[in-house]
């Protein structure tokens, strides 16, 4: 059975790229019947964020990503946090010690430090690896008595994989095909630390062999940790379990310079991350795309699209096309670049689907101060009206603040260059007839204003603009009769006598 997962390191905010590898990993799970697990990385407590593993949750519930195995929904394979896993690991690391292929390490930082200044070359930033290890203390340099007396001691040490020299490694990733490594460029990655808790090389390996993962979606920033995984796969013994991996290529900036990041979307006034986030050590507040105003079937859409098609036409897919039509053989492999205008096509495209009665339960949150819970019925009437021009959520007031409350500067200056003194008359008795009218909807208050221009002799492109601008406050907005119907009409009568008074 198909067993892919995401697994998260708990450090911040969820970036667009984080979100994308969710995605196509859900999205393959389901596309072959298979499991999605989420599974917490926290073994690296210096960089444990309170507070990002809820928001991870929250972002994937946003997005409709719910995975059927998580910390908070345990299946058979838990915990799915790596810090409850803790005991679990130790075995493991002691094992590749036992075969040779890891080994105990004592040397304090003072002492890696001291190693790194003197054998660092001009080409060559030295680690602790093949040419260095021999000057260090661990277990393969120290009599085998002295190493069981540092341990009895309780000398803290950490354990090492021994890299092999010069090995040439390969494995076939689902998107770039045979990928191949030197071993002899890959240090000898710590395993096990000197708290007792594993490093992220050794708990990926062992929870993935543990949870029977069949597949693994990561970012291409792992690809270079691929051989110590690989090597780990082999010398526990499990190399026939080991996931098929994909590793996807990058999100990169507008101007596919380089990697997208944070700073480019403050600089450049887009959202990176999903849902808005607070660094609770720094208070720095990143702004999401929920925040935004993006629905998440538009955000996920547009993300699907952001390195993958389906090698149709169509652009627009609800999650259970994209699960229908996603296959790994159409995920790029360059990178693909991030088009913010792109991005809100798809939102307005949402938008336009949506229910205004859902819409207007989404927008709410972003009115507040301004109309509330009880004006639900008109913000969706409203909004029949005006969402075809939204890209956003955000932008339902800036599109529709008229029809709730008289504009608060009228650009009649624009039409008065060729305001004559009927106009001015017209528009009292256009008033007056509005009073007097018994019926209030779009088709008569049209008919009411045809039958006028046609009393008075102008034409009535001379007066529908300055209507307009009367109600609307610009020249802006759908019929000029709807608006009118929409805010009734002694409203009306009172935005045009303001106006000519
Ligand atoms: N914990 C790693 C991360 O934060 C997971 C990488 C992987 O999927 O192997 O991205």
């Amino acid at each position: 059975k198909v067993r892919v997962r995401f697994a998260p390191s708990p450090t911040g905010g969820l970036h667009l790229g984080g979100v994308r590898t969710v995605l196509y990993n859900y999205l393959f799970a389901r596309h072959h019947g298979g499991d999605f697990v989420l599974r917490i990385e926290d073994t690296d407590q210096s960089r444990f964020v309170p507070g990002a593993e809820e928001y991870i949750m929250q972002c994937l519930d946003w997005c409709g990503l719910h995975p059927d195995e998580s910390p908070v929904k345990p299946g058979a394979y838990g915990p799915y946090r790596q810090s409850e896993r803790k005991a679990l690991y130790r075995q493991y690391a002691e094992q590749l010690v036992a075969q040779g292929n890891a080994y105990y390490a004592f040397d304090t930082p003072q002492e890696l430090e001291q190693m790194r200044e003197k054998h660092k070359t001009e080409h060559h930033q030295a680690q602790y690896d093949s040419r260095t290890r021999g000057f260090m203390r661990n277990s393969l340099t120290l009599e085998a008595t002295e190493v069981t007396s540092l341990l009895q001691a309780g000398t803290p040490h950490v354990i090492r994989i021994k890299m092999p020299e010069h090995e040439s490694l390969v494995f076939t990733d689902m998107i770039r095909g045979e990928v191949h490594f030197d071993t002899s460029v890959v240090d000898d990655k710590v395993l096990l630390k000197a708290d007792g808790m594993p490093t992220y090389h050794l708990a990926v390996v062992v929870d993935d062999y543990l949870m029977e993962i069949t597949h693994a979606f990561r970012g291409e920033e792992w690809l270079p940790s691929a051989p110590v995984h690989l090597l780990l796969w082999q010398y526990l013994g499990w190399s026939g379990k080991m996931p098929q991996w994909a590793h996807l290529p990058l999100i990169l900036k507008p101007d596919g310079n380089g990697k997208l990041s944070k700073r480019d979307g403050d600089r450049l006034g887009f959202p990176v991350f999903a849902m808005d986030w607070t660094d609770p050590r720094t208070q720095e507040q990143t702004v999401g795309f929920k925040e935004r105003g993006f629905l998440p079937e538009a955000f996920v859409n547009m993300l699907a699209m952001l390195g993958w098609n389906s090698g149709m036409e169509q652009e627009l897919f609800s999650m259970d096309e994209l699960i229908q039509h996603f296959s790994i053989g159409r995920v790029h492999k360059g990178g693909a670049k991030f088009d913010y205008e792109k991005a809100k096509w798809f939102n307005n495209q949402y938008i336009q689907k949506t229910d205004n009665d859902v819409l207007a339960g989404l927008v709410l949150p972003f009115l507040e101060g301004k109309l509330e819970e009880a004006d639900l019925p008109r913000i969706a009437a409203a909004m029949g009206m005006v969402k075809d021009r939204m890209h956003l959520l955000t932008e339902f007031w800036p599109q529709a603040a008229y029809l709730f409350e008289a504009p608060a500067e009228t650009d009649i200056a624009s039409v008065q260059a060729k305001w004559k003194p009927e106009h001015k008359v017209f528009f009292e008795a256009f008033a007056s007839r509005i009073d007097a009218a018994s019926e209030w909807t779009e088709e008569s208050a049209e008919q009411l204003f045809n039958e006028l221009v046609t009393a008075s002799g102008l034409k009535k492109g001379e007066v529908m603009l300055p209507l307009r601008i009367m109600l609307v406050g610009g020249k802006f907005g759908p019929a000029v009769f709807a608006i009118a119907a929409f805010i009734g009409k002694e409203e009306t009568a009172a935005r045009i006598r303001s106006v000519i008074s």
